[in-house]
Order: C-alpha cells, then sequence, then structure tokens
C-alpha cells in the first residue's frame, strides 16, 4: 500500500511517500521519497511566522512538492492508496491547504483520507530511523509550540505525565534569542551563540526543577534573559552575549533532562523518545545520553532533518495506524481542520 502525506501546520510545506506492507510481519513502512520547504526566510523579516503569508506560500508549494515526490519515487499519483495530511492542531489557514489539497486529491483519485495529529507524527518520527525504538517509551515532545513528557505505550495510547503550564521549550528558546537580537527561529541560532559562551556566567533560574512533578514552565526564564538583556545595555560584548546564550540554553536543557530522568523514574521505563524541533539541540541530546546512559536507559531521536516539521512524519503515523487498522479513513469528500487539539483527546 502507497501513503501520500502532506504537513502544513505552519510554516513548512512538507510532501513524502511512503510504502506499508499491509502485515506488520511484512517490516516496517518504507519512506520513499520525502521534499519540503521552508518559509523561515519569507517570516524572518517579521521575527515570527506571519498567518496569511503561510496560507498562501503553502498554496504555492503543495503541488511542485508532490511532483517532486512522486518523480523522485518514480509512483504515478494514480497508485496511491491513502491520503494522509495533518489535521491540526496549528495555524488554521495553514492546515485548511493541506487538508483541502488531500481530500480533493483523494476526490479525483477515488481513494480515502486520513487526517493526522501533528504531535503524533512528531512523536512517531523516530521510526523513520534504522534504529527505531519499540513499544512503550516514555517521549519527550520539546517543539515550539509544545512541552511534554508522556508515556506511549502503543501507537494511539497516550498518557500525558506532565506538560508545560506556560511557555514551550522551543518558544524559551525563540524569545530568549530575539532578546539577543537572533533571527528568527532563534533556537539553532541561540545555540550557535553558546558554543562559545560559558554558561556559568549567568545564574539564571530554573523553574519548576523541584516540583517533584515532570512538568514545566518556562516563561520565568524569559523575564531573567530579558533582565540580564537589560542590565548589559545598548552594546553587550560579543562574549556576554555568548555567555548569556550559554546559561540560557543550559537552564533549559537541564530543565529537559531532570524532568525527563523524573518521568522514566515514575514509568520505571527504560526508553526513552525524544521529538519536535528542540529535540536537534546537541547540548540537549549530549547531556540526556550522558544521563541516560549511566541509568541503563536507551534514547531514541528522528534523524536531525526530522526533527522539526516534515511531511516524512505525517505520512508514517498514516502508515503505523494502518498497519494496525487503527486509521479512521474518510470517503465522503468533507474535512475540518483542528487547530487546537490535544493528543490523546477524541
Ligand atoms: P508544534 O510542533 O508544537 O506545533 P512547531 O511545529 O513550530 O511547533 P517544531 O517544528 O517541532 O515546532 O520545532 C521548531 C522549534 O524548534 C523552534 O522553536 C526552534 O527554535 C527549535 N529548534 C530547532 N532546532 C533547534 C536547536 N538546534 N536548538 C534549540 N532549539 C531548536
Ligand atoms: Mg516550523
Ligand atoms: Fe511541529
Amino acid at each position: 500500500m502507497l501513503v501520500l502525506g502532506f504537513e502544513s501546520s505552519c510554516d513548512e510545506t512538507g510532501v513524502a511517500l511512503i510504502e506499508v506492507p499491509s502485515d506488520r510481519s511484512q517490516g516496517a513502512p518504507r519512506l520513499l521519497a520525502q521534499a519540503l520547504f521552508s518559509q523561515i526566510s519569507m517570516h524572518q523579516a517579521y521575527g515570527g511566522v506571519v498567518p496569511e503569508l503561510a496560507s498562501r506560500d503553502h498554496i504555492r508549494r503543495v503541488l511542485p512538492l508532490t511532483r517532486e515526490v512522486l518523480a523522485e519515487a518514480a509512483v504515478p499519483l494514480a497508485q496511491v492508496d491513502v491520503i494522509a495530511y495533518t489535521q491540526g492542531p496549528g495555524l488554521a489557514g495553514a492546515l485548511l491547504v493541506g487538508a483541502g489539497v488531500a481530500v480533493a486529491m483523494a476526490a479525483a483519485l477515488g481513494k480515502p483520507t486520513l487526517g493526522i495529529h501533528h504531535l503524533e507524527g512528531h512523536l512517531l518520527s523516530p521510526f523513520l530511523s534504522t534504529d527505531a525504538p519499540e513499544f512503550p517509551f516514555v517521549a519527550l515532545l520539546v517543539s515550539g509550540g509544545h512541552t511534554q513528557l508522556m508515556r506511549v505505550n502503543d501507537v494511539g495510547s497516550y498518557e500525558m505525565l506532565g506538560e508545560t503550564i506556560d511557555d514551550a521549550a522551543g518558544e524559551a528558546f525563540d524569545k530568549s534569542a530575539k532578546l539577543l537580537g537572533l533571527p528568527y527561529p532563534g533556537g539553532p541560532h541561540l545555540a550557535r551563540l553558546a558554543l562559545s559562551g560559558n554558561a556559568k556566567a549567568f545564574d539564571l533560574p530554573r523553574p519548576m526543577l523541584r516540583s517533584g512533578k515532570p512538568d514545566f514552565s518556562f516563561a520565568g526564564l524569559k523575564t531573567a534573559v530579558l533582565t540580564q538583556v537589560k542590565r548589559l545595555g545598548e552594546t553587550p560584548t560579543e562574549q556576554q552575549r555568548a555567555d548569556l546564550a550559554a546559561a540560557t540554553q543550559a537552564a533549559i536543557v537541564e530543565v529537559l533532562v531532570r524532568k525527563s530522568l523524573l518521568a522514566l523514574k515514575e514509568t520505571g521505563l527504560k526508553r526513552l523518545v525524544v521529538a519536535g524541533g528542540v529535540g536537534a539541540n546537541t547540548m540537549l541530546r549530549e547531556q540526556l545520553n550522558a544521563a541516560c546512559g549511566k541509568r541503563g536507559i536507551r534514547v531514541h531521536y528522528p534523524e536531525l532533518s526530522l526533527c522539526t516539521d516534515n511531511g516524512a512524519m505525517i505520512a508514517m503515523a498514516a502508515a503505523m495506524r494502518l498497519q494496525r487498522g487503527m486509521a479512521d479513513l474518510q470517503n465522503d469528500g468533507g474535512f475540518a481542520v483542528r487547530p487546537r487539539w490535544t493528543l490523546g483527546s477524541a
């Protein structure tokens, strides 16, 4: 079976084609081709994503990317069996483009569609790696809009262990980076600046570290960074900026590592899966690997290029649902996007 997947929840247009053995005993789904267009440079001038611009650009990109994917896989569109798309959460207008294209294409081909939860896509993205995890595991989902720890029993069986009460980890990176004058999205820029910094030069808070629960709060950290930026004045030295970047990264990473260990201890599980854009952070990977290695815990990550939004993770989530007979296929040509949608809710 062939699944075509679309991602358009925010500022990346992603398309991917996956081959799915109908029976799990015949093997795991296989990525045949994928294509991605990031709108980051378009939104950079505004310091963040402009929803209307995002929707329009998804419209421009989605069909050329689809042609690219089908050509690379040498598969005619008519051979596609199921068309999957990100149904939510995300920007309503942006989601509507992917959903509209998927449903229209499926209607023309007489094939069903499958709406996918964007976070399920992130969560299952490590299954696209050669070293795929096994269920059950603890998932640390750290993206631009979410920071959650979950117990994942299998596809579709998610138990929330804890989440952020305010900003997401990616947001903490991005907002702090903005205060340091770095371009959007700031996470990777801040990580780069931090390389030449001394994290101990600033004493930043580790919010909720001692709450005893696997939940998070990052809004206070951003305020603390703002206070330091003001203190440094109009013309901080390059070293001061690097030091503050390093201290910010160290604070975020320490909280993420400690809370992940807490969730692993609570559940007694020996496997951790990290997903979402912040999962690309080198310091986070190094510290998780070190802390988990000592405790006999395996850590799985998506490939670096699949940490942020992409079509492959949406097609993969669809493929895994199809293999398990858990796909709620639609044939009626109707669709609704879900801009706000909690993973695990109906
Ligand atoms: P959501 O999935 O919650 O809807 P999103 O799709 O915008 O949000 P992702 O695409 O998963 O989020 O991740 C984007 C985030 O990852 C941004 O906040 C970005 O700064 C952050 N990020 C990406 N690379 C790094 C890195 N190397 N270090 C820290 N943060 C990073
Ligand atoms: Mg993005
Ligand atoms: Fe995302």
